[in-house]
């Protein structure tokens, strides 16, 4: 046995690990959630069908090649426990994991969401954001569908100009307001990414205000990219 594992082990045995969901002992082979609430998440398995409801969102606005969300959302669900640690509870290690979740689910076989994608890039927090947070999650999120793809993450050529009020009390249309034109690319943007298929991350898609405005901030500035959407979780109004 291997040291490593052996201090993994016994550490396991002194501070047994919970499943963030059921709290239930999580075996060594488990991280963050146990198997069985890991299957039980509500996935949406809109990276199969074109026209979803997540697609939807783009309709008129961006064009978009696809977009997919993981999972559903709604306040009473385990995925609300999941999203709350990832932005409220410092839970870096289980945005990095979600991220690893997402990969395996987007990248099967015959449906291979990620096919063609050239580079990852994060939805931006503002500065302000990031010093109080310390993290950005959604950037969590893309580097663990980054390490488990191997599809390098791009995290600097999109950035947030204003540091815009949350969006969690407001309705659809101050949404769109609170995140119209606040985002632009980098002058680095404009030589890397031409000609090639970005893959815009986001941790939650409520309205797709904030990822249409990172659309339109990268279209408006690099024509010639395709962009395509994933989200963890997709809530609704
Ligand atoms: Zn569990």
């Amino acid at each position: 046995m291997r040291l490593p594992s052996l201090f993994n082990d016994l550490s396991n045995l002194l501070f047994p690990r919970k499943c963030l969901i059921c709290q239930g002992r999580l075996n060594p082979s488990e991280e963050h959630l146990c198997l069985n609430c890991l299957s039980q998440l509500p996935r949406t398995l809109y990276h199969k069908r074109r026209g979803n409801e997540m697609e939807q969102h783009f309709y008129g606005s961006i064009p978009v090649e696809r977009a997919t969300s993981y999972l559903f959302y709604t306040p009473e669900s385990p995925v609300h426990h999941i999203l709350h640690a990832i932005k409220y509870y410092g839970a870096k290690k289980l945005a990095i994991y979600m991220g690893h979740c997402m990969s395996t689910h987007l990248s099967e076989k015959e449906d291979n969401f990620l096919d063609g994608i050239d580079f990852i890039i994060p939805v931006p927090l503002s500065k302000e954001r990031m010093r109080k947070r310390g993290y950005n999650q959604s950037q969590l999120l893309a580097e663990g569908l980054g390490q488990s793809t191997g599809i390098p993450v791009l995290s600097d050529l999109l950035i947030r100009t204003v540091d815009n009020p949350t969006q969690t009390h407001l309705n659809r249309r101050e949404r769109w307001e609170n995140v119209q034109g606040i985002f632009k690319t980098t002058t680095q943007a404009h030589a890397l990414l031409q000609g090639k298929h970005i893959l815009l991350i986001d941790d939650v898609a409520t309205t797709g205000a904030t990822l249409s405005n990172c659309a339109q901030a990268i279209l408006k500035d690099i024509p010639n990219c395709r962009l395509s959407i994933a989200t963890l979780a997709l809530a609704s109004m």
